[in-house]
């Protein structure tokens, strides 16, 4: 059994500026997170996204910032990354069920370098669209490589979820590739620039698919938007 000091030590470090966590709270968002995720549908289309039942969570960021091995890390399963991976699905929104208590939605990855104008165009109008309507989405996961921070290629993104009003969080990604040095550069710099993004959440969570560093405290955190086990279908 672990140590309550270093239980906390190891709660903490998945999250900035650093906060204490409630107990209940991360057993509750691993309790939702061990539930079945279930794929439910796929939208290429806006009129091919499925009716709004339960509460959702975005996960957004450009192709390879590994949003696959997050989600994946978060569900304990390899499902969804398959699934959200198949060909012809990758440009599309792919919504997944969690325990009947909350929808993961994945949006499409950005910034392929060679992607066709009119694939752009597509993504565009499709992510504007579910982000301008979905009133069941309470928060996109936007999701940066710890390495990097926000490149350009974030700032359309970020600029579409202010003018959607939609609240979205600065998840960063592959922790364990990052130097601890680059790691305080890039917090600093994220920390300057979300100021003036309005719809930006303040806090910022690390996480690493390898070494699971900031799992728990994300699933905490996502956790608190699911319908009370009470409600659920
Ligand atoms: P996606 O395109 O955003 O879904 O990205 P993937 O999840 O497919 O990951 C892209 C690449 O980054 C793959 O080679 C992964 O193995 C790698 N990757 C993803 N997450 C991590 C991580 O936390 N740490 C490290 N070291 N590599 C990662």
């Amino acid at each position: 059994m672990e140590g309550g000091a270093e239980n906390a030590g190891r709660i903490l470090s998945g999250i900035f500026p650093p906060r204490a966590i409630d107990p209940d709270l991360v057993e509750a968002g691993r309790r939702l997170f061990a539930r079945e995720a279930q794929f439910i549908a796929s939208a290429a289309e806006p009129f091919a996204l499925p009716p709004e039942q339960l509460p959702e969570i975005a996960f957004a960021g450009r192709s390879n910032v590994g949003k696959s091995s997050l989600v994946n890390a978060l569900t304990g399963r390899r499902t969804l990354a398959r699934t959200s991976n198949t060909p012809g699905r990758t440009r599309q929104i792919n919504f997944f069920d969690l325990g009947a208590r909350l929808i993961l939605v994945d949006l499409p990855g950005y910034g392929y370098a060679d992607a066709p104008k009119a694939a752009i165009k597509s993504w565009t109008g499709l992510v504007r669209h579910y982000l301008q309507t979905r009133a069941a989405l309470r928060r996109v996961c936007l999701l940066l490589d710890s390495r990097h921070g926000i490149k350009e290629v974030d700032r359309p993104l970020m600029r579409m979820l202010d003018d959607s009003g939609v609240s979205y969080q600065v998840v960063l990604t592959k922790t364990d590739k990052a130097g601890a040095g680059d790691l305080g550069r890039v917090l600093e710099e994220i920390t300057a620039e979300l100021v003036v993004h309005v719809a930006a959440h303040p806090e910022i969570h690390l996480t690493s698919a390898v070494d699971c560093r900031g799992i728990t405290e994300l699933q905490e955190t996502l956790g608190e938007f699911a319908t009370p086990v009470e409600n659920s279908r």
